[in-house]
């Protein structure tokens, strides 16, 4: 053997440079005696390529994967609504992802998704008859958290359909309401709206609807506004809620689209949620007949009981958006390289990813538990609400953070991140802002009723 290695400063050299703790760990690996003594049998060619291998770079690691469910929260899913769950993923990344930001600028909804969301077969996922697959509450939950994990908007137009217009037939409806509508919209033939929020009333819609309704030979006529209603410049079907003139409650109706006396306009110039089509009412002298008002509702609470179970559902979404949003930036920050490294590696970004995934982590579970609830029938305003007010004020804090360790970048729409961020305040808004759900749940908790 050559003694270019093997000369003594060569060896003390090498000795000086050993690193003892690496030597004892690799010792645990490899049995360095056997290597050292097989040095010896080596000719030349097999020391050159033993040297080769030294020089070579390490190979690229493998890095864990991206997955924002830390606590394995959904491992107790069974296979079957596992596999829904994944289907629902597949279905959001293949056919969503890649559409989904040039709609969001276009302020535009996408109707060509509509019979490819038909074949999941997930609408009125958890009412019993009608074509509905009567599955756990839960499930539905997770749909949602499935759906607003890539885009919220698709969630929310998802959440009009399924949630609120179809849970107000299922709901409140007669028998033969719920024959005539719910097998339509189960399949997405038939479109449906939720209109209760109008220009002058928002959080005070419980006593305070200007819409009013009242009862004649012709039927029930109907005026006023209703602003906001997503779905509403397409659906088919739009569940107005108005006040009765003479009795003073709330009632429900099924508005069609070509009904005389219904007109609505598009809201336009939204900075979030732009997909959803949101749109302004108009209801002139719009006469309804009496197998078109819901027949089981009968006043404001009866809307409450439909309010109750989406909310729950905003939650759902809220959580999906906050876990769009981390794995979206935990993803960008391992390939993303600064000071010659990945910005991953940097502690005060990784403190960034910890603290969303902390709260990530704790939205999940409490959902997951909101919905089990709900599937144990025990399930009150309260709950629902202190849900949607920790969820939603969580997911502001999640997406402005992916928003910040993505840099400039963060707000590109192409990074996604921009369209969590935006989408993430209307969540926020809807469906009860944080004031008011925080009144309903300090009502439960201290007994005393702060709302004015
Ligand atoms: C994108 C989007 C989609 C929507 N989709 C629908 C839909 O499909 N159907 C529908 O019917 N509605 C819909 N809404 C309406 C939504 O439910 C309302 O925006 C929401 O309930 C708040 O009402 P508001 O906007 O009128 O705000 P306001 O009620 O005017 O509230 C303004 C502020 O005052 C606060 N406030 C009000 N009262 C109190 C109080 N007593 N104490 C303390 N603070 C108070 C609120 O919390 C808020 O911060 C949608 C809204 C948005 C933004």
């Amino acid at each position: 053997m050559s003694g270019a290695f093997f000369n003594t400063e060569g060896i003390s050299a090498l000795l000086q440079q050993l690193d003892v703790k690496k030597l004892v760990e690799l010792s645990k690996k490899i049995d360095l005696i056997q290597v050292v003594k097989n040095l010896n049998s080596m000719d030349e060619s097999q020391l050159n390529m033993m040297l080769k291998m030294f020089n070579q770079k390490p190979k690229h690691r493998e890095l864990p994967e991206i997955d924002g469910d830390f606590y394995d929260v959904f491992h107790t899913l069974s296979p079957e609504q596992r596999e829904l769950q994944l289907k629902v993923r597949h279905f959001m990344e293949t056919e969503i992802k890649p559409i989904v930001n040039d709609y969001w600028l276009r302020d535009e909804f996408p109707y060509e998704i509509i019979p490819k969301l038909r074949e999941l077969n997930i609408c009125g996922l958890t009412y019993e008859g009608y074509g509905c697959p009567n599955l756990p509450f839960l499930m539905e939950g997770v749909v949602a958290m499935e759906m607003a994990r890539v885009d919220a908007s698709i969630a929310t137009f998802f959440g009009v359909q399924s949630g609120l217009s179809m849970g107000s037939i299922y709901m409140c409806g007669s028998e033969e309401q719920k024959q005539k509508w719910l097998p339509q919209m189960q399949n997405l033939e038939k479109i449906g709206a939720f209109a209760l929020t109008e220009p002058e009333v928002g959080s005070g819609a419980a006593g305070g609807l200007t819409t009013t309704c009242k009862k004649t030979d012709e039927g029930w006529i109907l005026n006023g506004q209703k602003k906001w209603i997503g779905n509403a410049t397409f659906a088919d079907l739009i569940i107005i809620w108005a006040r009765d003139v003479d009795d003073n409650q709330v009632k429900g109706f099924i508005v069609e689209k070509d009904n005389p006396g219904f007109s609505v306009e598009k809201i336009k110039g939204k900075m979030a949620l732009r997909i959803v089509q949101n749109g302004l009412i108009t209801l002139t002298n719009c006469i309804v007949t009496e197998d078109n008002r819901l027949q089981n509702a009968n006043s404001f609470k009866d809307t409450g009981n439909v309010l109750r179970m989406t909310r729950a559902g905003v939650a759902w979404m809220a959580t999906g958006c906050a876990r769009g949003a981390y794995e979206s930036a935990l993803d960008y920050t391992r390939k993303r390289k600064q000071f010659g490294k990945p910005i991953a590696s940097f502690q005060m970004i990784q403190g960034h990813l910890v603290e969303m995934l902390s709260n990530l982590t704790a939205m999940q579970t409490m959902v997951f538990r909101l919905s089990q609830m709900q599937d144990e029938g025990i399930l009150k305003d309260e709950h629902a609400s202190l849900a949607k007010v920790f969820c939603t004020m969580r997911t502001r804090d999640i997406v402005s953070r992916a928003r910040e360790v993505m840099g400039g970048n963060g707000i590109l729409l192409e990074h996604d991140v921009a369209r969590f961020v935006a989408d993430s305040e209307a969540i926020y808004s809807y469906e009860g802002t944080k004031e008011i759900n925080s009144l309903i749940v300090g009502r439960s908790i201290t007994g005393f009723s702060a709302f004015v």
